[in-house]
């Protein structure tokens, strides 16, 4: 059966199950990355009927997008992929700013293209607001780029639902991507209700809250990477978090399923979350996370996994 939604008011066709690629050359983000290891994913997720690849400039930078770019080059499948990717972050003298000025965006889509040895890039985003630009001002350079052919749809990322608001206050956001995962839900509050209200298609990071929504680490395991400082994973915290993932493994075995299926199946559940993006180290995860699209989840276990999480 071919899995194919649309996501949100865009013309975008995707398969539910896509890939985030922040580990494919993303060295400024996880050490000792392996290049090839990485261009495997991507060829794994591509030949196993992924087509939701999502990127960013800020991953390497820029060597996330060169290395989907040569992969999807050489896959020769460019038409049936749906490739996202994002831009605003910029380098002055060492440091990084944020800058959602139309000259800017506008230039990074023109290096992304480049990176990515493509003509037109199906989803762009602003990856973070910055403090300065209108948002419907930035939006609207999006909207350019998009009659010019050099974008199919807009996106916006990281922004808060008085950002969003003003963003798509010509109706032209498709997609938001927002930080959302069974942890940190504080998005149902206003995104998610925005979201299904425009038919704004809301795609969520950091789903498996980086593998631990997968039950395979205990309170032994030791962390090398952006995990080590990050709060889901300290103390006390962190042996909470590890109980509550426990409650999912009787559930996931009942339907003879892993942990990590049941959880970004029941993110499918949720309105306007119509495609999310899984980052995975392999190919074997690539491979393993596609199982979601074989569960199916009865109402109550949809509440179960809400009430294990509120
Ligand atoms: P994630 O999807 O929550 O976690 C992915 C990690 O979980 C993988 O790297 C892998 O790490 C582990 N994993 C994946 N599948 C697994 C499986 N089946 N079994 C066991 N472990 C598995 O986190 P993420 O990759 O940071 O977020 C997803 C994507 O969202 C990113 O790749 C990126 O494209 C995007 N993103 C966007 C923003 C933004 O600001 N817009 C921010 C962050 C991320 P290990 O093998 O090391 O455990």
């Amino acid at each position: 059966m071919v899995h194919s939604v649309k996501l949100g008011k865009s013309n975008l066709n995707v398969n539910p199950i896509g890939l985030g690629t922040n580990a494919v050359g993303g060295h400024n983000l996880y050490p000792n990355l392996d290049e090839e290891q990485g261009k495997d994913v991507v060829r794994q997720a591509i030949e196993s009927g992924v087509n939701f690849l999502d990127t960013a400039f800020i991953y390497g930078p820029e060597r996330s997008e060169e290395l989907v770019g040569e992969v999807v080059k050489e896959s020769g499948k460019r038409d049936g992929l749906v490739i996202a990717t994002k831009a605003a972050h910029k380098f002055i003298n060492g440091d990084t700013t944020l800058d959602n000025s139309p000259k800017f965006l506008k230039e990074s889509v023109d290096r992304a293209l480049k990176r990515l040895q493509t003509d037109y890039i199906d989803l762009f985003y602003i990856h973070f607001p910055d403090d300065d630009t209108p948002k419907a001002e930035a939006v609207g350079a999006l909207k350019d780029l998009k009659d010019e052919g050099k974008i199919r749809s807009i996106g916006v990322s990281n922004f808060s639902i008085e950002q969003l608001e003003e963003a798509n206050q010509d109706g032209y956001v498709d997609v938001l991507q927002s930080e959302y995962n069974l942890f940190k839900r504080q998005a149902e509050e206003d995104l998610l209700p925005y979201t299904a209200e425009n038919n704004i298609s809301f795609v969520p990071y950091f789903p498996l809250a980086s593998g631990l929504l997968t039950g395979k680490y205990n309170e032994n395991s030791k962390f090398n990477d952006l995990r080590k400082d990050h709060p889901l994973f300290q103390g006390e915290t962190y042996k909470e978090n590890l109980k509550k993932v426990e409650k999912l493994r009787a559930m996931a075995e009942n339907k003879e399923v892993e942990i990590a299926h049941l959880v970004l199946a029941w993110y499918l559940t949720r309105d306007s979350i119509y495609a999310i993006i899984p980052g995975a180290k392999n190919a074997e995860q690539v491979k393993n996370n596609l199982k979601t699209l074989d569960v199916n989840l009865t109402q109550s276990e949809i509440d179960q996994i809400d009430q294990i999480f509120q």
